[in-house]
């Protein structure tokens, strides 16, 4: 059953997990509500169950065996405070010293996420070391709890710290990394990202999103044009295959070729998929790995191939596992030995192709960039 058995990989890929991530507690909530007179108590979108099966698909088709394990470290508050605020830090700490509860805009946390949530930023930051050590070429964290919505001051949409943004201050500060571009490709707008670098013009934050979905108003196309450091692609609900390349050919990718980064960061959520329960858009895992295979070769061309992907949004269990393989695969190029099962039926999905309103929206975008 070992699919991958007879491959080989052309990359050495940085695979970072922890049981510890699974351990996150987002409480008793319902979908992404607390429980209360009209709200039954249920199970919070944001459960273990995602990643757990994804780091099963990679185990057990035998992937993991052309990667570089490596284990998440807790990091000094130092390098947390490369984003975030003392007081921040201190919030974080007293709710879950109190058993847990909501760490800020819809956060439900629980008593052991303080440090598990040091944990998911160990995640990227062990990428890095490793990295820039030469001991991997590019890497996949999937780590726990997300990090693109958090604030400076603010936990936010199921986001404790930033963990991508600190390991691109972090990149910045240890390693002397010049420009880095960050394409978040989560159904939902990366507005904790955008924020922190909006004054930055050596970081590049790119967000393709679902069209005002969440945080309310926010990922609009008005501010793309800010000293160039900043490109929002809102895209409407029911953008599928023929959108997401699209948006990458005629916006992402000449943005990227543009700016010429040293380093390529990807949070990377697998809620546009077409079976997600919180996004309506139509990815299938075909579409992540063309996306992957852009990213790389943009890599290649731009900053010696040094790229990492780490964990976001996405939550169909039962989708997430084969969209999180064909990234991965991608990566360290021990690639599609494993045919995705779902794969057929979503590619054929009415509503695949690019529509008139789609393109008119990656067009909206483009001048807005570009201009
Ligand atoms: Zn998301």
């Amino acid at each position: 059953m070992e699919f991958h058995k007879n491959t080989s990989s052309k990359r050495r890929t940085g695979w970072i997990t922890s049981e510890l991530y699974y351990w996150h507690d987002t409480q008793n909530w319902s979908g992404f509500l607390e429980p209360s007179t009209t709200v039954q108590p249920g199970l919070h979108f944001e459960n273990p169950e995602t990643k757990r099966r994804m780091q099963n698909l990679v185990e057990a088709v035998g992937l993991d065996q052309h990667l570089v394990p490596l284990r998440p470290e807790i990091v000094s508050t130092d390098i947390i405070q490369l984003v975030h605020s003392q007081d921040h830090i201190d919030k974080i700490k007293k709710v879950c010293d109190s058993g847990g509860g909501d760490a800020g805009s819809m956060t439900p946390i629980g008593p052991a996420s303080f440090d598990i949530a040091n944990l998911s930023v160990g995640g990227i930051i062990k990428a890095l070391d490793e990295l820039y050590s030469g001991n991997i070429d590019n890497a996949y964290v999937l780590s726990r709890p997300p990090g693109h919505h958090a604030l400076p001051d603010l936990a936010m949409g199921f986001c404790i710290f930033a963990n991508a943004a600190i390991g691109i201050r972090y990149a910045q500060k240890r390693y002397k990394v010049e420009k880095v571009v960050s394409i978040d490709w989560d159904v939902h707008h990366g507005n904790g990202t955008e924020t922190i670098f909006f004054d930055d013009p050596n970081v590049l934050t790119i967000s393709l999103h679902q069209n005002n979905l969440f945080p309310p108003n926010s990922g609009g196309t008005d501010t793309s044009s800010h000293h160039k450091s900043n490109l929002n692609i809102p895209l409407p609900p029911g953008s599928g295959s023929g959108a997401y390349r699209a948006a990458f050919e005629k916006l992402v990718l000449p943005a990227v070729d543009e700016f010429e980064p040293h380093l390529i960061i990807i949070p990377s959520g697998f809620d546009s998929c077409a079976l997600d329960p919180l996004g309506m858009q139509m990815l299938s895992s075909a579409d992540y790995r063309w996306m992957t295979r852009q990213l790389l070769k943009s890599a290649d061309k731009h900053c010696e191939g040094r790229l990492i992907a780490t964990h976001e949004g996405g939550y169909s269990a039962t989708y997430v596992p084969y969209c999180g393989l064909a990234v991965i695969e991608e990566l360290s190029g021990a690639s599609e030995c494993f045919e995705d099962p779902f794969q057929e039926m979503i590619a054929s999905y009415g509503g695949q192709s690019i529509s008139n309103e789609q393109m008119e929206s990656i067009t909206a975008a483009s001048i807005e960039y570009f201009s």
